[in-house]
């Protein structure tokens, strides 16, 4: 038997700014229903990985057999512009070292701090495998996804990552799921450059900067600079616009910071970005995702929307 108490006092010892409970289980039907419509109308963009697998990111039990308990977990990640200097050309959540392998570190420090092994007493899963990330962290407690899509924890903002424990045993106590407080704003919608988040907490990939900047291959779409700001890797508008950020705590994560020559980085440095540049820079980041011809793809179509502004 997992005892609740515990797992969210040495979720917070190991830093997680919130963790919450749920009962495993398949995920309701009508929030599946409105899933299978989303990927139906093509919204995912090119993104196979989140088509494959439907059966178990619709039933964790698939995923993990005997799945009894699911922890949620959250990791801070904002820190002020102020400290993140020329780092602010990434999107925030980018800033600093690879979050994939700090929150799986620390997945797994909470299992050993439980007495529990992954593989064993259940698995791991931090936006790696087909699980509903928020779906779970909502039923945990923990928050809602926002009509931005993006997932608010009330007096705290959407700066989180998210990982999971989906565990083999029963818990002693499991929280009740939050309900949405986005109420009757509109903030993030009107925020948004490319008309991506469709109001009702969904979003089209093929129109949104995260995407394109970072999964989407060959050519941007034209006209796609001039939409970019000053942000050429994601994009946080929504994310800036939602008023629940005017409380983001600051995180402590060292792992978080951008690197000192990351923040040294100025715009002409950005335009003449080398191959050797880009590996020193980017070592153990998320950035690489994009690679580098992507990358400098992005900072050559701001730069040429900037020059047509002038
Ligand atoms: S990340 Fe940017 S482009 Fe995507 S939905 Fe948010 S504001 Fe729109
Ligand atoms: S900006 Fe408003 S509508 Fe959008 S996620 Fe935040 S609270 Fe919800």
């Amino acid at each position: 038997m997992l005892h609740s108490d515990q797992i969210k006092a040495e979720a917070k010892r190991l830093g997680f700014y919130a963790a919450g409970i749920a009962p495993a289980a398949p995920l309701d039907e009508e929030y599946a229903r409105r899933y299978k419509a989303w990927l139906a109308g093509g919204h995912q963009a090119d993104m196979a990985w989140i088509e494959n697998n439907l059966e178990k990111r619709l039933n964790p039990c698939l995923l993990v057999e005997g799945a009894q308990t699911i922890v949620s977990v959250a990791l801070g990640y904002y820190l002020p512009d102020s400290q993140a200097g020329g780092a602010v050309s990434l999107a925030r959540y980018a800033r600093g070292r690879d979050y994939h392998d700090v929150m799986r570190e620390r997945l797994k420090a909470l299992m050993a701090a439980l007495g529990l092994q992954d593989y064993v007493d259940g698995r791991i899963f931090c936006d790696t495998a087909p699980i509903d990330e928020r779906y779970w962290a909502k039923q945990c407690g923990l928050g809602w996804p926002g009509r931005s899509g993006q997932f608010i924890i009330p007096g705290a903002g959407t700066y989180f990552f998210l990982g999971e424990l989906v565990l083999i045993h029963p818990a002693d106590h499991y929280d009740q799921p939050t309900t949405g407080r986005c109420g009757e704003c509109r903030r993030c919608i009107d925020a948004c450059p490319t008309g991506a988040l469709m109001g009702d907490g969904t979003l089209d990939a093929r129109r949104c900067l995260s995407y394109l900047t970072i999964e989407h291959r060959g050519e941007l779409p034209i006209g796609t600079g001039s939409k970019m700001g000053s942000c050429f890797y994601g994009c946080d508008r929504c994310a800036e616009a939602c008023p629940w950020n005017r409380f983001a705590p600051a995180t402590a994560e060292k792992d978080f910071q951008p690197k000192t020559q990351l923040k040294q980085m100025t715009a002409t440095n950005w335009q003449s970005l080398t191959i050797e540049d880009y590996r020193r820079l980017f070592k153990g980041s998320a950035v690489k995702r994009a690679g580098f011809e992507g990358l400098t793809r992005n900072i050559q179509a701001l730069h040429t929307a900037e020059d047509n502004e002038e």
